[in-house]
Parts: C-alpha cells; sequence; structure tokens
C-alpha cells in the first residue's frame, strides 16, 4: 500500500466515524454493528453468546398438594417451595406470580381494555366489562396463608398479579429458604375468559374436560439481567419462570384420567389392571399408539359420575412450570419413541368429540415433532410428552399441550381442520424445547420462543407432512404484513405487552419465522444455519437467554456478520422491496485494436448515462458498443508484471455486457437473487450475498459478462426473500397491471 492509500483510508475511516454519529442523509447505517444496541458483555453472558464462566440461576421446587371440585369447579391447593438462592446477592424479599388475579375485576388488564362501540355489537363485546354482569365467575386467588418452616406467618403483600413475600432475615448467597401457602380460586369456563387453562362444559352429558394452567403462586424469575422480573401479567406477554424439581398430588373423581407435567408415580393405585396393562405395553411400542382407555370406556363413564375421589402423583425434574388436565370424558392413547438413548412416551387424552381425527393424527404429531426437534437442536430429555384435546385453545406447558382441533359433530372434518389440528399439536409440543428448556423470557420477547417455534413447527411440516399446505411463516406468506404502513408498525424488539394486537402474531410468530427461513434457505445456507442455531439452542438449554445471546451465539457458530440482518429484521420495521432501475447492454467494438500499437484515442464519459444506449426500459435499442483500452503502464504501481490486455480483450470479445442498477425501495437489507432469461430459452440464477449494499444501502450498479444475449431479468424468481412488490423486479420493464385487473385476479 502506498502513504497516499493509506491516508485515503484513514480519512474515510474518520468519515465513516462521523457518519455514525450524525447519520448523514443517504447513509442509515444499516451494516453498523449492533455494539450499541446489545448488552456489553460479561462473566455471566459473554461476546460469543454464550453462558459465561460465573452465569448462575436460580432454583425452585414445589411440593404441591391440590384437589379439584368437580361441582363447583373450586381449585385449593398448599405448597411447600424451597427456593435456592444461586445468585451473588442476598435477598429481603422474594417474587411470586398469582397469574389468575388477571381474571379479578381491578385488574390491570380489565381497568385498561380499550373499545368503541359501533353501529352493532355482540354481546360478547359486554363480557367482563365493569358495569355489566355477565356471568356470576368470581375471579382472582386467595390467599389462606403464609408460613415459614416451622409454622409462623410471613408478611407479604400483592400487586395486582405479582406478590411480594418479606423474609425474617436476608436469604444469603448460596442458601435456600422453604415455606409453604395455601391458596384457592374457581376455575373458569374458557369458553367466556378466554385465558389458557379453564374448562369446557359439555351439556350433552353433563361431564367437564378441565386444562389447569398458571394455576398455582409461581415465583418470579430472579438473574444477572435485571434482577427481579415482576413486570404485571397482563395478557399478551406470557411468563417467565424458574426451573425445578416438582412434586404434585392431584386429588379429583375416582373416575377422572389426569395428564400432567411429569411421570405418574402412582400408576398401579389410579389405573385399573387393563389400563396399567396397557399403559406398560405403550412404554414398549413404538410402531402405532397403544389405546389405555377406549372410547367405549370412557363414554360409559360420562354416564356415572363417581362420587368417589383419588389421587394422581406426579414427579418432574428440571422443568419451570407445571399443568395438568383432568377429565372423565379422556380417552387416553400412547407409543414410545426412540430419541438417542431415551424413549419418552408420546399420549393423547381427548374426549369423544375429538374423535376419529385425534386418535388418528395427535400421537403421530407429537412422535413428529419429537424426532425432528431433536434432531435441530437437542435430544428431548423429558419421560413424557402429552397432547390434550381442548376446544379453541393452543397452549403449551413442560411436558403437556392443550390443543384445539374438533371434527363436526358427524365426525367429519375439512383438510384446513386436518393442518390447523396437526400445526398445533406439532408448534405446542415444539414449545417443549422454546421456551420450557430454553428458558427465554416470554412477558418480554414473544419471538424468542414463538418465533424459534413457528419456525421449527414449519420446518416439521415441510419435511413430515409434505401434503399439507403450509404458506404461515414463510418469507412469502409475511408479505402481506410487511407490505403494511411502516410508520405505523413495531419491531419484532418490542416487548410483548407493547405489540398492538393487530400485529401480535406477525411479530412474535410469523415475521421471526419467516427471517429465519431467509436465513436458513437464503442468507447462511441449511448447512451453517442448522449448526449455528443447535449451538443456540444446546449453548441455552436449561438457562435463561435473552435476545443478545441469540444474535451473538448464531454469528460466533457460522462467521456470517448478521448485524444487518438482526438490525433490519428484528429492529426495524423496514421491507424488501428490491427494484432493477434500469439495465444497460454493451459490447465490445468489434474492430479490433492492435496491442502492440498505442493506446487508441477514445472517447471520455460515460457510455452508460449518454442517451444513445437503450431507452432504459427494454433491449429493443440493441447493444451500445465500447472500447477496450490498454491497461495505463502506470496503473501498475511498483509491480514488475503487467496484464495481458490483448487476453482480456479476447475473453470480452462477443460477449455482452450487462450493466444492472439496483434499488433498495423498502430499505431492509436484502442478499439479491437474479434469473436471467437468455434469447434460447435457458435460464441461470445468479445470487450474491446482502454485501453488496454496505457502501450504498439504497442503490448499486453491477456489471455482469453473458455469454448468451439476455431477453429477461427477474429478481426474486422464487419469491424467497420476502419482497414486498415484485412488479418492479422485472426488466424489461411491462406495463404495470391496470388496478382493475389486480382486482379480478385478487377476487
Ligand atoms: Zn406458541
Amino acid at each position: 500500500m502506498t502513504t497516499r492509500v493509506l491516508t485515503a483510508l484513514a480519512l474515510l475511516l474518520i468519515v465513516g466515524y462521523a457518519s455514525a454519529q450524525n447519520q448523514p442523509a443517504g447513509w442509515k447505517g444499516k451494516f453498523e454493528q449492533l455494539d450499541n444496541l446489545l448488552p456489553t458483555p460479561n462473566s455471566y453472558r459473554t461476546g460469543s453468546g454464550a453462558p459465561g464462566t460465573s452465569y448462575w440461576q436460580q432454583q425452585a421446587d414445589y411440593t404441591i398438594d391440590v384437589e379439584v371440585n368437580d361441582k363447583t369447579q373450586l381449585l385449593t391447593g398448599t405448597e411447600t417451595i424451597t427456593y435456592h438462592n444461586n445468585s451473588p446477592e442476598a435477598l429481603g424479599f422474594l417474587w411470586l406470580q398469582l397469574d389468575q388475579n388477571i381474571l379479578a375485576d381491578n385488574s390491570i388488564t380489565n381497568q385498561t381494555r380499550t373499545g368503541a362501540v359501533r353501529d352493532s355489537v355482540p354481546a360478547g363485546f359486554f363480557s367482563g366489562m365493569a358495569g355489566v354482569k355477565t356471568s356470576d365467575y368470581k375471579g382472582g386467588c386467595t390467599i389462606k396463608y403464609i408460613k415459614d418452616a416451622t409454622g409462623k406467618a410471613l408478611p407479604y403483600v400483592v400487586n395486582n398479579t405479582m406478590m411480594r413475600v418479606d423474609l425474617p432475615v436476608p436469604l444469603k448467597s448460596g442458601e435456600k429458604y422453604t415455606f409453604s401457602i395455601a391458596w384457592s380460586y374457581t376455575e373458569y369456563n374458557r369458553q367466556i375468559f378466554g385465558e389458557r387453562g379453564g374448562y369446557e362444559y359439555f351439556p350433552d352429558d353433563g361431564n367437564y374436560v378441565y386444562t389447569f394452567a398458571q394455576w398455582f403462586p409461581r415465583m418470579c424469575v430472579f438473574d444477572d439481567y435485571e434482577g427481579w422480573q415482576n413486570k404485571q401479567f397482563l395478557g399478551q406477554g406470557e411468563f417467565a419462570l424458574v426451573f425445578g424439581n416438582y412434586r404434585v398430588r392431584i386429588t379429583v373423581p375416582a373416575d377422572h384420567i389426569v395428564g400432567a407435567t411429569g411421570t405418574i408415580q402412582n400408576a398401579r393405585e389410579v389405573l385399573t389392571k387393563d389400563q396399567l396393562e396397557r399403559y406398560e405395553r405403550a412404554k414398549k411400542t413404538f410402531d402405532k399408539p397403544v389405546v389405555i382407555v377406549t372410547q367405549d370406556e370412557a363414554t360409559q363413564k360420562e354416564k356415572t359420575h363417581s362420587e368417589k375421589k383419588a389421587t394422581w402423583e406426579f414427579a418432574a425434574e428440571n422443568v419451570r412450570d407445571f399443568a395438568f388436565a383432568s377429565s372423565r370424558k379422556f380417552i387416553w392413547d400412547a407409543q414410545a419413541v426412540k430419541i438417542g438413548d431415551k424413549t419418552p412416551i408420546a399420549m393423547s387424552l381427548y374426549p369423544k368429540e375429538g374423535n376419529p381425527l385425534w386418535g388418528k393424527e395427535s400421537t403421530k404429531a407429537i412422535r413428529n415433532a419429537l424426532e425432528l426437534y431433536s434432531e435441530r437442536t437437542f435430544n428431548y430429555p423429558y419421560p413424557v410428552a402429552y397432547s390434550v384435546h381442548a376446544a379453541n385453545q393452543g397452549m403449551e406447558y413442560p411436558m403437556i399441550c392443550f390443543n384445539y382441533g374438533r371434527p363436526n359433530k358427524d365426525g367429519t372434518y375439512s383438510k384446513q381442520k386436518l393442518e390447523g389440528m396437526v400445526s398445533v399439536v406439532v408448534h405446542e409440543v415444539g414449545h417443549n424445547f422454546f421456551p420450557m428448556i430454553v428458558n427465554s423470557d416470554e412477558r418480554q420477547w414473544t419471538w424468542m420462543d414463538e418465533g424459534l417455534n413457528t419456525f421449527l413447527e414449519k420446518e416439521t411440516i415441510r419435511t413430515r407432512y409434505p401434503d399439507l399446505f403450509e404458506s404461515h411463516g414463510t418469507p412469502k406468506g409475511i408479505v402481506p404484513f410487511m407490505k403494511g404502513e411502516k410508520s405505523q408498525m413495531r419491531p419484532i424488539m418490542a416487548n410483548s405487552d407493547d405489540q398492538r394486537p393487530s400485529e401480535f402474531g406477525a411479530n412474535g410468530y410469523t415475521k421471526p419465522s419467516a427471517a429465519l427461513t431467509l436465513l436458513r434457505e437464503t442468507v447462511m445456507g441449511p448447512e451453517l444455519f442448522d449448526k449455528a442455531f443447535k449451538e443456540y439452542a444446546q449453548r441455552w438449554a436449561f438457562k435463561h437467554p435473552k435476545p443478545g445471546d441469540f444474535f451473538r451465539s448464531l454469528e460466533d457458530a457460522s462467521a456470517v456478520d448478521l448485524d444487518w440482518f438482526w438490525r433490519g429484521w428484528f429492529y426495524s420495521t423496514d421491507n424488501v422491496d428490491l427494484a432493477v432501475d434500469d439495465v444497460k447492454w454493451f459490447r465490445v467494438k468489434s474492430q479490433q485494436v492492435d496491442p502492440e500499437k498505442k493506446t487508441p484515442r477514445a472517447k471520455k464519459g460515460d457510455l452508460a448515462a449518454s442517451q444513445q444506449t437503450n431507452n432504459g426500459t427494454d433491449f429493443s435499442g440493441g447493444a451500445q458498443e465500447f472500447t477496450i483500452l490498454n491497461t495505463d503502464p502506470k496503473a501498475y504501481g511498483e509491480f514488475r508484471g503487467n496484464l495481458n490486455d490483448a487476453e482480456i480483450r479476447k475473453q470480452v470479445d462477443g460477449k455482452n455486457l450487462y450493466q444492472v442498477r439496483l434499488r433498495n425501495v423498502g430499505g431492509l437489507v436484502s442478499p439479491v437473487i437474479i434469473e436471467w432469461t437468455f434469447k434460447d430459452g435457458s435460464k441461470e440464477i445468479e445470487r450474491l450475498p446482502a454485501e453488496i449494499w454496505r457502501t450504498n444501502e439504497n442503490e448499486v450498479s453491477k456489471v455482469f459478462v453473458k455469454e448468451k444475449e439476455v431477453v429477461n431479468i427477474l429478481l426474486d424468481p422464487n419469491a424467497e426473500l420476502a419482497d414486498v412488490e415484485t412488479a418492479n423486479n422485472v426488466f424489461p420493464k411491462r406495463a404495470m397491471e391496470s388496478r382493475f385487473d389486480q382486482f379480478k385476479k385478487n377476487n
């Protein structure tokens, strides 16, 4: 390098630095590194995106006794929590979550519900509105007592969905504390209160299907990132929870079947001899489900409501939550699945109203999800995975999830119903991986579990159900959303409860999923992406990752600089809209230049800019001729060798040169995919990385040398970039479709 170049470079660096501060027009910092947005790495979380050497997390173990009254729907429970303080700090108080308080009259959610009256509103509009009594239900959690290990009452204060328990002396680092809580609440009708658990009542036979979720006082997360994560439960942002071991005894009517987080400890006590034999057989059956409770047996029980009680005992290790389902209506099937050296049992519980769909598809979908997700992340570590049929619901808990997909009354169902049911089972079972094991903070970052999980759900459907159509969560599928008004939207990286309800599904699920598909298929390629994604999952399995840990891990494991990608797709509301602005076609002047002779005199000026070339909208003007000059010896500087000008001339001679000017209209930086169509009808696809925009993110020109004459240029031919406007992707520029034609096509 010459000193002159060095000086120029130094100058450039200074200019670059100044630009970063002032963001002059024309440079919007799209390739600027994310450093100013991500937390400073430390010994808890490193710059690589992995947990650091000082990483710690808390632990909460629960022993719970709970009883469900099938007549009043009252749930009463007592729990003993052993809280391990692994943090370096002493804690003077503990925070717990009382999620049922979201249904209390005075909840923030109820008070801040907005809406407007139109010409007509459905009666359901008034459900839960202050001043209108639409049901007798009284929501909210009643705390009977909170006691320490010696039975002494502990002071506590409830702030909406959060409860602070004051400790007599601060809990020192490395120590544990045991205390007990007794509580109750009335389970709600999910048809009226669209919460995540609840019951469904079946008027034909007078029975209930219960799905119990957020049913016990649960410890909040305390971590290195923000201390207590005690942001209120408002409804949209889901849960942040601590890992621990559970021992839960569930008392229900004796003819109920219970499914829960964990394995049954007393199968001999709660199952009949037949059921026990079938259950044991299912554990060793890999080819198809074994029916443990048949439809006939379940239907028989629906008629005779047992007055006796039974207590089912479950144990679960290293889970962040515990949920259960209970009903005498449950049909039950199960089979073993081979995952590495483990053989978890996939089990389904469903009332007869779910059949024949559920008997055919549920357990199969569990198996497909466990296998595909294990392949892409880590082997499913838990011993069981339940899928429970619950109307209108898709909700996940460790080892158990509640899923929709009910056939018509005559048992028939559409292809759409089948697709929805299979997708939701795969999705909710998939949540075992994100966020149940890769335990992100759902209250703040919906995308960290829903986005990653929707991506793998889609991968499962694509590979295991090739006949089911699924565009949801793909780059093509997200286009209608991305077309929206950018200035009104919120980015993926906005807190869950700050997402507008109309955008929640897109920003939490389908946009991040589409972005990950694009990342895998187009930006990184499957091999690098799968390695990096797996690395992130394995680093953070059974830990608490934050957004920066994901962003950093994917770069760390792949050597792909993705800061532009995270910035564009996750931190901005820009969209991808690439355009071919114009194309100029050139050919070398046929008159040969004798290389021995002096450089022929050439006209100065920019041929591409001249009016003589084609008109900029098609190739009808023909190729513009240009001259290749001999390289000026001064251009070689200190080098002794020269290029072989004659050889270069020979190489280019007779070929077609296309200077393509591309514009980034949508603002979101994107790789460029060009499909060339030649005069002889053949096609070629050329892929250019997004870095093509790194020095000018608005507009670039590039010269391509083609043997054959080009008749058509098309950007993003296979719709993999989520380009929101395809009319400007083509050259020659076609007459824009009239609005009427478009209307006809869309209707
Ligand atoms: Zn989900």
